[in-house]
């Protein structure tokens, strides 16, 4: 696996993980932007959500799904921001699928 969520997945670089399963790994964000900053990510290797085909679905569900829930654990429940960054263009740094969860502190509107 090429980058370093694919480390990460793999168990050669560590993580402060919060969620793990099969199909999906969440852990805290190294340089958080907001008091609660987790990152959902796939562990198929998917580039970005521009590469999500129709047979991906399911999963990218399950990660809304395991988002909310750590939104709930987090006790973000009442206002929190889902994002995903897609391509160098739309922000990525890291090409492998994830979500960014954030809250914690009033959220703005998206402007950047
Ligand atoms: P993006 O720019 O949307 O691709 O988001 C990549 C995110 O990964 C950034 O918010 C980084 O702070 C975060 N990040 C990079 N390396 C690590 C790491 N080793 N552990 C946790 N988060 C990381």
């Amino acid at each position: 696996m090429s980058t370093i969520f694919g480390k990460i997945i793999s168990g050669a670089v560590t993580a402060d993980k919060v969620f793990e399963n099969e199909r999906i790994i969440a852990f805290h964000d190294i340089h958080p932007v907001a008091p609660v900053h987790i990152l959902v990510v796939s562990k198929k290797e998917i580039p970005d959500l521009a590469s999500v085909k129709a047979e991906d679905l399911p999963l990218i569900t399950e990660m809304f799904q395991v988002a909310q829930q750590l939104a709930k654990e987090f006790n973000i429940a009442d206002g929190y921001r889902l994002v995903t960054n897609s391509g160098a263009k739309g922000g990525q740094t890291i090409f492998h699928l994830h979500f960014h969860l954030l809250g914690g502190r009033q959220l703005g509107t998206i402007d950047g």
